[in-house]
Formats: structure tokens, C-alpha cells, sequence
């Protein structure tokens, strides 16, 4: 049974998320806070958080960028009150996988986390695509054992890639499965971060490629 942890300090918001995602069968954990949130994701084994960013003290960006420092390996979808461009940006960057701005549908908040926990449990132990390793684990990519730095978009694009690797991987399945519903983002985000990792391979010296299918999407070769 998946374990889902819920964060949110609204008593009543915090009932609301539970009884929504009871029909699923989820094991659930509740906190109100974000120390206790970080107590309960570091001491037992959870699957995926749904985590409010208006939380007492450490707000739920920072609860996140605690949680992948402490490389819990969870998926994590953020609620937010406001759809504002910056907090979506703050949010990917603090290593959430989805958001999900208030108010929203119940049969959305249930979708997203079984999205999150598809997601978690195709991930195979440590994909090798040529010279390259990636570990969806420890949310790490090594190149001949030297590290990439990577954020955590940037490797959830590679990983997504390597998981295929040698297939297209369409793009419109790549803001899917990186960013979130297609009908929120601008799908040149693929794009960007697609230069981006291709730099950061490039300077690791690797033999492996992003190479662009025109017209459909990118494909992660061992080698030119
Ligand atoms: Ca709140």
C-alpha cells in the first residue's frame, strides 16, 4: 500500500485532502508542520507528499528543498493558493515534481497523486545509457563516475530520457512527466532545459546525446 503523506497546518484543509484520497486506499500520515513533516518523511518510508507552501515557519518550498537534501525520495506535489509564475518557478526549483493550485477539484488533487506514485514506482534502480549512469534514487547522473550537477528538473528530464533511452520520448510526455498537465505549461520549457542538459553533457565529456526528432520529441543516444 502506497504511504501518502499530508502537510497542511488547516485542520479542516488537512481532513479535506485525507478524506479525498480515502477512496484510493492510501496509508496516510498527517503533519501541520514542516519540521514534523521532515521527522516523519526522514524516519519512515513514504511514497509521495502533498505538502501546502502556507505552512507556520517552514513554508512547504522549504520543507521540499529540505526533504531532497536529505534525498528522501519521494514524489511531491505542492498546493498552492496562488498560480503565480514565480511560486511555480519557486516550486520546481525547490524539487517539487507537480503543484496544484487551491481551490481544486478533488478528482484533480486524486489524479496528481497517482500520477506521482506511477511515476515513483516505474523508476528502475540506476539506468546506464553509454558512459552515463543515473540513479533516480539518489537523484544522482555520473559521467564515468564523475558527478553532473544537475537541478532536479534538469535530471528528472535526463532520467526521463534514460529511462528510453535509444526511443523518442515525445514531448508532450516530457512536460508531463517533469512538469505537470500540459494545459499549465508552455511546452518550450521542454525546449530550454533540453539546451541546458545538453551543456551540462557536453561538459561532462560523455559520448551520449539528446538528439531532436523533429517534429515529435527528443531521444537519448549512448553515443553520437
Ligand atoms: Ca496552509
Amino acid at each position: 500500500m502506497a504511504r501518502v503523506l499530508i502537510v497542511e497546518d488547516e485542520p479542516r484543509m488537512r481532513v479535506l485532502i485525507e478524506q479525498v484520497l480515502a477512496p484510493d486506499g492510501y496509508d496516510t500520515a498527517t503533519a501541520g508542520d514542516g519540521i514534523t513533516a521532515l521527522a516523519l518523511a526522514t524516519q519512515s518510508p513514504l511514497d509521495a507528499a502533498v505538502i501546502d507552501v502556507g505552512l507556520p515557519g517552514m513554508d512547504g518550498f522549504e520543507l521540499c528543498r529540505h526533504l531532497r537534501k536529505h534525498e528522501v525520495n519521494i514524489g511531491v506535489l505542492l498546493l498552492t493558493a496562488r498560480g503565480g509564475l514565480t511560486d511555480r518557478v519557486t516550486g520546481l526549483d525547490s524539487g517539487a515534481d507537480d503543484y496544484l493550485a487551491k481551490p481544486f477539484e478533488a478528482a484533480e488533487l486524486r489524479a496528481r497523486v497517482r500520477a506521482l506514485l506511477r511515476r515513483q514506482q516505474r523508476m528502475p534502480a540506476v539506468v546506464t545509457v553509454g558512459d552515463l549512469q543515473i540513479d533516480p534514487l539518489a537523484a544522482r547522473a555520473r559521467c564515468r563516475d564523475r558527478p553532473l550537477a544537475l537541478s532536479m528538473k534538469e535530471f528528472a528530464l535526463l532520467r526521463t530520457l534514460a529511462v528510453d533511452a535509444g526511443t523518442v520520448v515525445p514531448r508532450s510526455t516530457l512536460l508531463a512527466e517533469v512538469w505537470g498537465p500540459p494545459e499549465q505549461f508552455d511546452p518550450s520549457v521542454v525546449d530550454q532545459y533540453v539546451s541546458y542538459v545538453r551543456k551540462k553533457l557536453a561538459a561532462s565529456g560523455t559520448t551520449a546525446v539528446i538528439t531532436t526528432v523533429r517534429g515529435v520529441g527528443y531521444r537519448l543516444d549512448p553515443a553520437a
